[in-house]
């Protein structure tokens, strides 16, 4: 039985070490963590990648325990909607709406689709030889035919292999996240944009609503007490890097909300109010700009973050990982044809997000109104309007 060792336990490694070991493959999950417990609070999961998930026999249970949008889109600061679009549209277009469950639960599901013993928590790579697929941890060396690099945005292994490669750039933006209760009243999905700042409400299953904003990196509190430190450059995760000092201008995560949505529309202040303080993840977005020559060197496929992190204005970067995953175990590590399959598509989508994520940065009132007035134009054409500009990503599906 040919060995596969994935690097990293994140949506994209477990996704992958499940895909593989349905195709008979033996698999070893290396994650450096002590526990998988994800960064992170809700996450969007669309047609395509239901689609790749069922392959591996999570899709259905991904959709029980989301929740339905029902009637959702853009949205200005003040209320405004400019464009709107549905579940049922999605349904009726792709197969499946995009869906919203807890980080937590995607990742529990797809670690119960590993072989017993196969994850080995606490476990760090500190090498590996593409040539043999010798992979060195702090546990003693493993025996790959593959080498399955999932180690996030930050890989090392990336930068082994590719070491021209200029690496993640900051993408400009600080990012919030929180999971809060729903509050009393009629609540609907949509993502809010005003002069430069982001916020999106997703309703949860249970009862819970996921919450996330973004704004320009310079407005944040810490570096305008400070504007001559650079963002924070530690140690990245799922596409981000926590920022340095949240909290240093007082008033903490929350106050920080507050002052840059606290006068946006209503649900947004209540859901702020709603946050608890030391539940509210704040990173800086990282992404690659320039796409890497190849996704395989060796014995070693990059995958997730490590092969493409994009900005999360699409929605994609798990989903693109999830796609890779399984992609790579159709193709029973034929790397060549990995790099193939999946380098172009992915390229495409990390700059469609790096795009809008340069959009939702203008400031400027005209250039606001503007796009204001762009959007609620093509609102006014119909569900078909928004949904198109995903055919592409969306109705992707796994190779049979
Ligand atoms: C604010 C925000 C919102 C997002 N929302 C969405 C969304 O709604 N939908 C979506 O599809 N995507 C979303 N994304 C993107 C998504 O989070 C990432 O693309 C995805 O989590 C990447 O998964 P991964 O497995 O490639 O990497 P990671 O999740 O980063 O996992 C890498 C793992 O490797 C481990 N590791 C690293 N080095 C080593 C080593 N040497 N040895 C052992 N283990 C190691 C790490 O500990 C980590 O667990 C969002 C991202 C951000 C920042």
């Amino acid at each position: 039985m040919s060995h596969a060792v994935v690097i990293g336990g994140g949506i994209g490694g477990l996704t992958a070490a499940a895909a593989l070991s349905r195709q008979g493959w033996s698999v070893t999950v290396c994650e450096r963590a002590g526990s998988l417990e994800p960064v992170g609070s809700g996450i969007a999961i669309a047609p395509n990648a239901l689609k790749a998930l069922d392959t591996i026999g999570v899709g259905d249970k991904v959709r029980e325990l989301s929740a339905m949008q029902g009637e959702a889109g853009l949205r200005a600061a003040d209320g405004r909607w400019l464009l709107r679009t549905s579940a049922e549209a999605a349904l009726a277009r792709f197969g499946d709406p995009t869906v919203l469950l807890l980080r937590a639960t995607l990742v529990d599901l797809l670690a119960s689709r590993l072989p017993a013993g196969a994850l080995r928590l606490g476990t760090t790579v500190h090498a590996v030889d593409p040539h043999t697929g010798r992979v060195s941890t702090d546990d003693g060396d493993l025996e790959a035919d593959l080498v399955v690099a999932a180690d996030g945005i930050n890989s090392a292994v990336r930068g082994a292999l590719f070491p021209a490669h200029p690496g993640p750039v900051h993408s400009g933006v600080t990012s919030w996240r929180a999971v809060v209760e729903r509050p009393e009243g009629e609540l609907r999905g949509s993502e809010s944009w005003g002069p430069g700042q982001v916020f999106g409400i997703m309703p949860l299953a249970d009862g819970l609503v996921y919450c996330y904003a973004t704004a320009p990196a310079h407005r944040t509190r810490a570096d305008r007490a400070n504007p001559t430190t650079p963002p924070n450059q530690a140690t990245l995760d799922n596409g981000s890097t926590p920022s340095n000092g949240a909290d240093a201008g007082g008033g903490g995560r929350k106050g920080e909300l507050a002052r840059l949505f606290g006068d946006w529309h209503d649900p947004i202040p209540r859901l702020i109010a709603a946050a608890e303080e030391d539940r509210i993840l704040r990173h800086d977005i990282f992404c690659l700009a320039a796409p890497l020559p190849a996704f395989h060197s060796g014995k070693v496929a990059l995958l997730g973050d490590a092969a493409h992190a994009m900005t999360p204005n699409m929605g994609q970067g798990a989903c693109q990982a999830i796609e890779d995953a399984v992609v790579l175990a159709h193709l029973s590590g034929d790397l060549p044809s990995y790099t193939a399959a999946r380098l172009g598509r992915t390229t495409k989508i990390m700059r469609r997000s790096r795009t809008i994520c340069r959009l939702t940065r203008w400031s400027n009132p005209l250039a606001v109104r503007a796009r204001e007035a762009a959007m609620s134009l093509a609102g006014r054409l119909g569900d078909d309007v928004t949904l198109r500009q995903f055919q592409d990503v969306f109705t992707w599906r796994p190779p049979v």
